[in-house]
């Protein structure tokens, strides 16, 4: 999970890093209020969560409260790089002596933790990187040693920075390590970390990746996910702890393995190449193992309340989890909605192959439900249901 720079600042500062003072203004009033108390000159700073907000024009200095107003009614509403501003940061200004580069980021293909670190920060680090890397200090980070205060000035050297900014830099980078460390970041980024005209070090800029991976001991991390961008049915499948991506098309897709349903999103796809209209995957559902009941039934409820799914197509592969099962889970999952009220009126196309797929079959034969056709290949069932959908089912 990204965070955005708010976020990432309010973070850095329960760390000690020094931060400029901020607040956060959702509309042109707010932001009218947040610089008056702010008083003097403040920066007006949308919040998205992309990089390159300065060039877009989505960073602007206001000299008072009246000019902020101005520049927040250009940012708000403002779209950069297909994210529209829903709230901007107003901060105290600073007088900016230097822009240096900082972050720690996890390597991945080196299997270690990186440093990187610039006397050449600001809105031109990447051509920096490419055109000079020379000025880019990279510097290993190792797990176990982690980065004390002396190894920080030794980074901050390697990076080029001047004597005078040594000191207030290595305090920062040891206190973002921390960071980075104890909030399981697998990146924390400061462009531009700045030396002020009064000989300061302070981070201007922040951008946080927290690993979603640790959210179970990290339970503050939740309060940072942003409600507003969830998809409605993405975060309805998440609360039933379903695998569930929306798509742009029109055919629902369940299957079990997240390998099985990304090969169904390609065989739909070139299927429905052939057909009017030229119908596509939905979405990506992985039921995964255990095709329970339940499981189906609320897998079947996500996909049938996305209004543009026409048709459907649940594509069981049995292995652990037996083709009866899943079969029997169909067959269940259609009586709990029709008792509920919700009875499924999609067609549906299934395909099961693997342990018990005869069994399987067979009990879906048996059953009878209405709009449901057994198909035998995976590209027969893809062919069909994406017919069903074309002739708008
Ligand atoms: P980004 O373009 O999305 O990375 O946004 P930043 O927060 O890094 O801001 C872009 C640039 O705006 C910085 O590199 C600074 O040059 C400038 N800037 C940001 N805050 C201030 C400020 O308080 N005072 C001044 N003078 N410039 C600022
Ligand atoms: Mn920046």
């Amino acid at each position: 999970m990204d965070l955005f720079e708010h976020q990432a600042k309010e973070l850095f500062a329960d760390y000690g890093i020094p931060v400029p003072r901020g607040i956060v203004a959702h509309t042109v009033d707010e932001a009218r209020a947040a610089a008056e108390q702010l008083t003097g000159r403040v920066v007006v700073k949308a919040q998205v969560k992309t990089g390159g907000r300065g060039k877009a024009g989505g960073v602007k200095v206001a000299d008072d409260a009246q000019d902020a107003v101005e520049k927040a009614k250009a940012i708000l509403g403002m779209d950069i790089k297909g994210h529209t501003v829903h709230k901007v940061l107003v901060e105290e200004a600073s007088a900016i002596a230097e822009e240096y580069y900082f972050s720690f980021l996890l390597d991945r293909a080196n299997r270690t933790f990186l440093a990187i670190c610039s006397a050449a920060g600001g809105m031109d680090i990447e051509e920096v990187a490419h055109s000079a890397p020379e000025k880019v200090a990279k510097v290993p980070v190792s797990a176990l040693t982690g980065v004390d205060r002396e190894r920080a000035r030794e980074i901050a050297v390697a990076g080029g920075l001047p004597e005078q900014a040594l000191d207030g830099a290595a305090e920062l980078i040891e206190k973002l390590w921390c960071c980075f460390v104890d909030e399981d970041a697998t990146l924390v980024e400061v462009n531009p970390m700045i030396l002020s005209a009064d000989g300061q070090v302070k981070a201007l800029d922040g951008k946080v990746t927290l690993d979603d991976n640790a959210v179970f001991r990290q339970p503050d991390h939740e309060s940072y996910a942003d409600k507003s961008a969830e998809d409605p049915l993405e975060a309805a499948a998440k609360a039933k702890d379903l695998n569930y991506v929306k798509l742009d098309g029109d055919v629902g897709i369940i299957g079990n393995g997240a390998g099985l349903v990304m090969s169904t999103l390609d065989v739909v796809a070139y299927a429905g190449e052939a057909f009017p209209g030229k119908p596509a995957p939905a979405n990506f559902l992985d039921i995964g193992g255990g095709a329970s009941a339940e499981v189906m039934a609320a897998g079947l409820e996500i996909i049938l309340s996305d209004p543009s799914v026409k048709s459907i197509f649940v594509n069981v592969f049995g292995g652990i989890t037996s083709c009866d099962a899943v079969a029997n889970g169909i067959v269940a999952a259609f009586k709990l909605l029709e008792s509920r009220g919700e009875a499924v009126t999609h067609p549906l196309v299934v395909r099961l192959d693997g342990n018990n797929a005869q069994l399987g079959r067979q009990i879906l034969a048996d059953a009878a439900l209405p709009r449901v056709e057994l198909v035998d290949t995976m590209d027969d069932a893809a062919k069909r249901v994406a017919e069903l959908a074309s002739v708008g089912a």
